[in-house]
C-alpha cells in the first residue's frame, strides 16, 4: 500500500476541500469577532507559513507562540508544522522564570504573542537570547515597546502569496513542543510528531470518544497551549466541525454568548471553567441550548457537576483523563451496552465517577510497588502506566528514554481498572497540586518556606476547593520556642513563587513523617482534605 506520510498539512488540505464552507469564528483581544471558513484558514495559514520561511525559519526550527484561543493562533497550528518547523506553545500561566526556561530550552527563533501579553514579553525579552523576531498577533505592531522591534502579524502575512504547496517529509518529524510542569524541577518538553498528532486526532473524533460529525459546532476551552487544546482543533477539521474560539474569555457569560450566538453543540475544558458556566446559568436562569455534549478533564469531575449538566440542562458529560505526555487523550468515559443495560443510574455512575474507558491506541497497565501487573478488578490500585503511538518516548533534549524496558510510561497517577475497562484515579504519586487546570509545585513553596530561619519543616498539600478543584495549604512546624504569624510565613514565601501559588492557609502543626523520614503527604492530604470546604 501507499506510504503517504501522516502530515498536519494534510488535515488542513482535507478540511479546506471537503468541508470548505464550515465556519471558524474567533474572539480576539480588543478586536471585533472574526469569521471565516476552512478555505480562509488554509489561505492565511499558507501566508503565515511563507512568512516564517521569509524570516529564515528552516525545517526543524522552533517558533514560540504566547497566545490565547484565537484564529491567528490556529493559523500558526498549521503554518509552523506545515512548513516543517515546530510550534512551541508557551503557557502564559507559567511563572516568568519558567517561561524564560522553556523558551530558551526550546531554542526558538521567533516569538508571536497576543496584545494582552505585551508587557510580559517586554519583561522576558532581555533573557531570551535566541529570539531574533518578535511578532505581535495584531493588525500592526502599534503598542509594542520600541526595544522589541516587533512586526505586526497582519502586515507581514499580507505580503505573502495565498497558496502553498506544503513540503512533504517524514511523519515522525516534530510538530508541537508542549512543556509540562506537572512534575518537580524545571518544566519538561514533550515533542509531538506529525504522526502522533494525526493519529490522536483520528481517534479523538470517534463515536466512542468525542463523537464528532460535520453537524457539530465545537468550542475548545482548553487553551491552545495546553497539549494543543486536547487535539480538538485537528479532530474538528478532520470531521468538518465548525470551530468557535473564545480567546481568553472563559467566564460563564462570555461562553454563554458564544454558545447561543454561534450554535455551539460541543465543548470541553477543565472543571473550573464549567463551575463558572453553571454558576452563570443558575444566576441568569438561562438554558444551555444548543449545547449537547461536553468533555471535562485535567482534574477529577465533581459528580454534582455532571449530574447538574445532565439532569437540569440535558447536556451529556463525558469525563476524560490524559496528560501532556499522552497528547493528551488517554481515556474517555463512554458507556457500553453492558453498562447501559444496568439502567440509567448505574450507567451514569460509571461514566461520571470514573476517568474513562480504554481507547484503542493507548494501552493501560496498573502495577504494584514491585512492578507486578495488577488485575483489572476495580479494586486493586497501583501505579498507572501507559503505552502507545501518541505517548511520549523521551522528553525534548533528554538523553534517556522516559520509558521502562517494556516501553511503558509511568504517569505518576495511581488508579484502578474495572472489568468493564473503566479506569479510576485514586491518588497521585507525583507531588504537585492542580488548581484550575494549572500545576503548582509543592516543592517550590516548601523550599521557600523552609528558607525562613524559624521554620523546621514545611509541607504543602493540595486540598479540595469549591472553585479551583484544589488549592495548596501549607503546614509549618516551627523550631522549638519560636512563634510566627501566618502572614509572616506568606510574606516570606511570596517573592519566590507566582502570586496564584500562595497557599490559601498556613497551619502551624507537627508534620508527620513516614518510616523512611519523608513527609507523609498522604496522611496530611487525608487529614486536611476538607479544610477549605
Ligand atoms: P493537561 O494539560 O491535559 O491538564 P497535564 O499533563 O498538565 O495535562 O496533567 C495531567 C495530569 O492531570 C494527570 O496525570 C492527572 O494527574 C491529572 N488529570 C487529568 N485528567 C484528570 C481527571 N479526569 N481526573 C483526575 N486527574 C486528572
Amino acid at each position: 500500500m501507499q506510504r503517504s506520510p501522516l502530515l498536519i498539512s494534510g488535515v488542513l488540505d482535507y478540511a479546506a476541500s471537503a468541508h470548505c464552507d464550515r465556519e471558524i469564528v474567533s474572539r480576539l483581544v480588543d478586536e471585533p469577532l472574526w469569521r471565516y471558513d476552512y478555505v480562509g484558514l488554509r489561505r492565511r495559514a499558507a501566508q503565515c507559513a511563507r512568512m516564517l520561511q521569509v524570516l529564515g525559519v528552516a525545517p526543524g526550527d522552533r517558533v514560540t507562540s504566547l497566545a490565547w484561543n484565537t484564529h491567528r493562533h490556529l493559523e500558526l497550528f498549521y503554518a509552523a508544522p506545515g512548513a516543517g518547523a515546530v510550534l512551541h506553545t508557551a503557557n502564559p500561566r507559567f511563572s516568568e522564570q519558567q517561561l524564560v526556561y522553556t523558551i530558551n530550552h526550546a531554542g526558538s527563533r521567533v516569538l508571536l504573542f497576543d496584545r494582552s501579553l505585551i508587557d510580559l514579553v517586554a519583561r522576558l525579552r532581555p533573557q531570551l537570547p535566541s529570539i531574533d523576531t518578535y511578532i505581535l498577533l495584531a493588525e500592526n505592531p502599534d503598542g509594542a515597546p520600541e526595544e522589541l522591534k516587533a512586526a505586526g502579524y497582519e502586515d507581514l502575512i499580507a505580503k505573502e502569496d495565498e497558496d502553498i504547496e506544503w513540503p512533504v517529509f517524514d511523519e515522525n518529524a516534530g510538530a508541537f513542543l508542549c512543556y509540562t510542569s506537572g512534575t518537580t524541577g524545571d518544566p519538561k518538553g514533550v515533542l509531538y510528531s506529525h504522526r502522533s498528532v494525526v493519529l490522536h486526532a483520528l481517534a479523538a473524533g470517534l463515536p466512542g470518544a468525542f463523537d464528532f460529525s460535520a453537524f457539530d459546532c465545537i468550542m475548545p476551552c482548553p487553551s491552545l497551549y495546553h497539549a494543543t487544546a486536547w487535539g480538538l482543533p485537528f479532530a474538528a477539521a478532520i470531521n468538518g466541525c465548525k470551530i468557535v474560539l473564545p480567546c481568553d474569555k472563559m467566564d460563564g457569560a462570555s461562553l454563554q454568548e458564544l454558545i447561543k450566538d454561534e450554535g455551539v453543540t460541543f465543548s470541553g475544558g477543565v472543571p473550573t471553567v464549567w463551575t463558572m458556566y453553571l454558576d452563570h446559568l443558575a444566576r441568569s436562569g438561562e438554558t444551555a441550548e444548543p449545547l449537547k455534549r461536553i468533555i471535562i478533564g485535567g482534574s477529577a469531575v465533581p459528580r454534582a457537576m455532571a449530574e447538574t449538566f445532565q439532569k437540569k440542562y440535558g447536556v451529556a458529560v463525558r469525563q476524560i483523563w490524559g496528560m501532556t505526555e499522552t497528547s493528551p487523550l488517554g481515556v474517555v468515559a463512554t458507556p457500553t451496552p453492558k453498562v447501559a443495560a444496568r439502567g440509567k443510574t448505574e450507567m451514569n455512575d460509571a461514566i461520571w465517577t470514573r476517568q474513562g474507558r480504554l481507547q484503542f491506541g493507548i494501552e493501560l497497565k496498573i502495577v504494584d510497588a514491585d512492578g507486578n501487573a495488577l488485575p483489572h478488578d476495580g479494586k486493586s490500585s497501583g501505579a498507572l502506566l501507559v503505552r502507545g503511538p501518541w505517548t511520549i518516548e523521551r522528553y525534548f533534549r533528554a538523553e534517556n528514554s522516559a520509558l521502562d524496558a517494556e516501553g511503558w510510561f509511568d504517569t505518576g497517577d495511581i488508579a484502578t481498572i474495572d472489568p468493564d475497562g473503566f479506569m479510576r484515579i485514586t491518588d497521585r504519586s507525583k507531588d504537585v497540586i492542580k488548581s484550575g487546570g494549572e500545576w503548582i509545585s509543592s516543592i517550590d513553596i516548601e523550599n521557600a518556606a523552609v528558607s525562613h530561619p524559624a521554620v523546621r519543616i514545611a509541607a504543602v498539600v493540595g486540598v479540595a476547593h469549591p472553585k479551583w478543584e484544589e488549592r495548596p495549604i501549607l503546614i509549618v512546624e516551627l523550631l522549638d520556642g519560636v512563634t510566627m504569624s501566618a502572614q509572616a510565613v506568606l510574606d516570606h514565601v511570596a517573592p519566590h513563587v507566582a502570586k496564584w501559588w500562595l497557599p490559601d492557609a498556613v497551619i502551624f502543626a507537627k508534620v508527620p513523617l513516614t518510616a523512611t523520614g519523608k513527609i507523609d503527604k498522604k496522611k496530611l492530604r487525608d487529614q486536611y482534605r476538607a479544610y477549605l470546604l
